[in-house]
């Protein structure tokens, strides 16, 4: 079953509309797309949704017309400080893409520079920028309960550019998001295999990180497979290898959505 639940559109930072990316995806002989748009968020207009009617009500109209053909859902990526209207969508996927802190915004997935000044505003303490990014992101995950957490460990984003190296080499850093992550993962919670940053020439890995992927097991977590994709031709980048990935860490079923909610599937 080759479903992708994290893409984006024209309706945000996408480069294709729904229906190229539908008309793409039935071609290449994938069995689903789960549109995910970013959510409005009040504190950055470039990248997220601003026609929330316009993109329901065309995300609607596919699923009717390609009906049989294949299954289209309709998702929203919300950015954790920006909640969206649950009832409107077949599933959300939770992020945090900027986390708050005294009234001041950490762009942590914005431009490298942004991420070097978030930093800098913690004195260059990576541990201490990442435990403020955890706290922030566990709070709402628990509060919300997304359907889906997204890209866990995005605070690794720059970190296999030359110069950085402060997180995943970091046994005290993998040790507290792995104290984080088996804190919210309990209860079947569903997590995403992000393959973006791979995509997007940032990272070599997929998000989370390897050693997140066993606590995640262990602490009876689930995953989904994502491209985080935001154009067509991507739109299942780098599935193989991720689903190789979560066999080697013990995984044997992925979630896929179903009229019936989420089910485990055989990878
Ligand atoms: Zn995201
Ligand atoms: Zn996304």
């Amino acid at each position: 079953m080759l479903v992708n639940y994290h893409t984006h559109t024209t309706f945000c930072d996408g480069k294709d509309e729904p229906e190229a990316i539908v008309a793409y995806a039935i071609e290449n002989g994938i069995d689903g797309v789960g549109f995910s748009a970013h959510g409005y968020t009040s504190y950055d207009y470039s990248y997220c949704l601003r026609d929330l009617e316009g993109y329901i009500a065309e995300i609607n109209r596919l699923k009717e017309k390609y009906a049989g053909k294949i299954a289209v859902w309709l998702g929203v990526e919300e950015d954790s400080r920006s909640l969206m209207p649950r009832e409107r969508f077949d599933y959300i996927i939770g992020s945090c893409h900027y986390f708050f802190l005294d009234g001041k915004c950490y762009p942590i997935d914005s431009a490298h520079d942004y991420f070097t000044r978030c930093l800098q505003a913690f004195n260059g303490d990576e541990l201490k920028l990442a435990k403020a990014y955890y706290e922030h992101f566990c709070e709402y995950i628990l509060a919300r309960k997304p359907d889906i957490v997204g890209h866990f460990d995005l605070i690794t984003k720059f970190d296999e550019l030359d110069g950085e190296d402060r997180f995943l080499h970091d046994e005290k850093y993998l040790s507290l998001a792995e104290r984080y992550l088996a804190s919210v993962a309990g209860n079947g919670r569903i997590f995403e295999v992000n393959t973006g940053a791979v995509c997007r020439g940032y990272r070599t890995t997929p998000y989370p990180h390897e050693r997140l992927l066993y606590a995640l097991k262990k602490a009876g977590g689930r995953v989904t497979v994502s491209s985080d994709s935001h154009a067509k031709e991507t739109l299942c980048f780098g599935f193989e290898e991720a689903k190789k990935l979560l066999k080697e860490v013990g995984f044997s079923t992925v979630c896929v959505l179903t009229e019936n909610g989420w089910k485990d599937t055989e990878m």
